[in-house]
């Protein structure tokens, strides 16, 4: 069955986990509901990265993955579409397409904002499509500079953008909040790099077109976990 097929875009995966879960998700969590398990399952990436089990880690990362698509695929975001919009193979704040050198403050670029719609607009037809492809192009932004942090470091780096995420959402500035969607996405790619790991890989290892707790290709769990 061709639906059922290995997914391989950002969008096929959104696809896959919006026909794994839709079903339940509508049915057992509300808006805040779905922001808090996120929440929670960025929390256990944070605890897996404390205590370095790497493997543990690794499924957590997939499952994190799972759930923020559900929240993007909850507040209408195409994850393509935001992930472009942010980082359109430039770094956003130092405008560099590789070996960002952004520090603990962004470089002044002046009309940077332009600088971003010229290179959305000329870029137009060639951005990454294939979620290893989005992987790939962060670790050429940051990964230089991620090779010079701890794990938990970046681990931290991603619940932070959780809370903005989740503080955005609560004010109801949903174009904001889908900025950070694509900065959370941005750390998810940094820590499977990190990991060395193709993050296509660990979701479909726990993710194979079914649900990871009762298996079916359409979730049926009742009590939700
Ligand atoms: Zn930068
Ligand atoms: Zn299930």
């Amino acid at each position: 069955m061709e639906l059922l097929e290995r997914p391989r875009t950002v969008r096929e995966f959104q696809k896959m986990f919006q026909h794994i879960y839709h079903k339940t998700n509508k049915q057992h969590y509300t808006d805040s509901d779905l922001i808090r398990v996120l929440m929670e399952e960025i929390s256990l990436v944070m605890e897996s990265a404390r205590k370095d089990r790497r493997k543990e880690l690794l499924r957590q990362l997939a499952r994190t993955f799972s759930w923020f698509n559900a929240v993007a695929s909850r507040f209408d975001c195409d994850l393509q579409e935001i992930l472009w919009y942010k980082y359109p193979a430039v770094c956003p704040y130092c405008l560099l397409e590789k070996d960002c050198i952004c520090g603990t403050e962004h470089p002044k670029i002046p009309n940077k904002e332009e600088a971003l719609r010229r290179l959305r607009r000329d870029r137009r037809g060639h951005e990454p499509e294939i979620l290893h492809d989005h992987q790939l192009l962060h670790a050429k932004l940051y990964g230089w500079q991620n090779d010079r942090i701890l794990l938990i470091q970046t681990a931290a780096h991603l619940a932070e953008e959780a809370g903005e995420m989740s503080k955005e959402f609560r004010h109801k500035n949903i174009d904001q909040a889908k900025h950070e969607l694509a900065d959370i996405a941005s750390w998810i790619f940094a820590l499977a790099t990190r990991l060395e790991i193709n993050l296509e890989d660990a979701v479909w290892a726990i993710f194979p077109y079914e649900c990871e707790i009762c298996k079916e290709e359409s979730c049926r769990c009742e009590v939700v976990p």
